[in-house]
């Protein structure tokens, strides 16, 4: 475990086992250096203990990157807690879980990921005050969708020379909070859109409702586009996707895209610009990291344009130096982290 650790920088690995509520818990601090860390608690099944331990110490790694690029004073760090297979009393459930960020003393700060809803956080907060994303506080998904919706604009721009996404082709994987989201976004701007999700019905009510064109979650790979925007789950860009990619850009919400490092050198080498996903999906993170120190929402949306200042300066960095948009931008990350005084 502690080479696990060690290979990721990761300073702490906290968990929580409570047999009365059926609470399965992790969480992954990666560094603290820049704040308290700040990150989502993800409630979905795993297949093994091992598997659950790995999402929440490669998100926190994430966190902290994100943090480090869009200026936001926070560490990083990820709750992972192991969805139970028999029935759970989900109240009880997330009450404990407070209990249990509480007793960390405000070294990890919460709020919802794929899983969990702003109830959820709401159980949380009657045992601690380190959370966000509570009703009173607001869901963040939207303002991920902007920010994303700002870097497919700023890379469009850099790639393909166009200043309006009019007539330009997007391919959405995952119609959730964000995906959802940005479908309206880009309808509103005349992009001519394609989309997928797992969940059919999902896919129907969307296709109506934007006149998108669809595609099967396996076809959306190959499916020929400007930009593929990945906003379901991670670990999507990987040995058997990459090959079948027929985009120019990837711009995306989802975390963890890239199964491994070297798969941002197999996209670039591939021409295609991948925009890094913890740049373009700060949107959530600046939103709620800023509301809670009670920022007002019309400076938190003028916050989200540092997302299109960060991206341009990665993408003419990586240019320049003939390397991965990845590769700079762990590098960037890397030296706010770790080497600013
Ligand atoms: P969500 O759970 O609301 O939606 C995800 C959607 O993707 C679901 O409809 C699901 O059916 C679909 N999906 C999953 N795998 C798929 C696949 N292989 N093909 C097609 N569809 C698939 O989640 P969300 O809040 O919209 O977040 C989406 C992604 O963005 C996640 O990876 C999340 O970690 C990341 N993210 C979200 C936020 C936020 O503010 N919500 C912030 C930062 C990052």
């Amino acid at each position: 475990m502690f080479e696990r650790m060690t290979n990721a920088k990761l300073d702490e690995l906290h968990f929580r086992s409570d047999s009365s509520t059926g609470l399965h818990a992790i969480i992954a601090i990666h560094n603290t250096r820049l704040g308290p860390a700040l990150g989502g608690t993800r409630f979905i099944s795993y297949d093994s203990t091992n598997n659950a331990i790995t999402d929440a110490i490669r998100l926190a790694k994430g966190m902290s990157y994100k943090a480090a690029l869009a200026g936001i004073e926070s560490g990083g760090g990820k709750a992972v807690i192991i969805k139970p297979l028999h029935a759970f009393d989900r109240n009880a459930l997330f009450n404990k879980f407070g209990e249990f960020i509480n007793s960390l003393n405000g070294n990890y700060i919460t709020a919802m990921d794929s899983g969990t809803t702003m109830d959820d956080m709401d159980a949380i907060a009657t045992k601690t005050q380190y959370v966000t994303s509570t009703t009173r506080s607001g869901d963040p998904s939207p303002y991920t969708a902007k920010g994303v919706f700002l870097s497919i604009k700023a890379a469009v721009a850099y790639k393909l020379g166009k200043e309006s996404l009019d007539g330009v082709t997007i391919a959405v994987q995952g119609l959730g909070h964000v995906g959802g989201e940005l479908v309206r976004l880009l309808a509103e701007a005349d992009a001519r859109i394609i989309i997928c999700d797992v969940d059919k019905n999902k896919t129907e009510h969307f296709a109506r409702c934007f006149k998108t064109d669809t595609a099967t979650p396996d076809a959306i790979y190959q499916t020929k586009c400007d930009v593929f925007a990945p906003c379901g789950l991670g670990a999507i860009l990987n040995d058997q996707t990459i090959p079948q990619l027929q985009c120019k850009i990837i711009a995306g919400a989802a975390n963890n895209q890239l199964t491994e490092e070297r798969h941002g050198l197999d996209i670039f080498q591939r021409d295609i610009l991948y925009a890094p996903d913890y740049v373009v999906n700060a949107g959530g993170l600046i939103y709620v990291a800023l509301n809670h120190q009670g920022i007002s929402h019309n400076i938190i949306y003028e916050r989200l344009n540092n997302i299109e200042n960060s991206l341009s300066q990665i993408f003419e960095q990586a240019d320049n130096a003939g390397t991965a948009t990845s590769e700079v931008a762990d590098q960037l990350a890397e030296d706010i982290i770790f080497n600013q005084q």
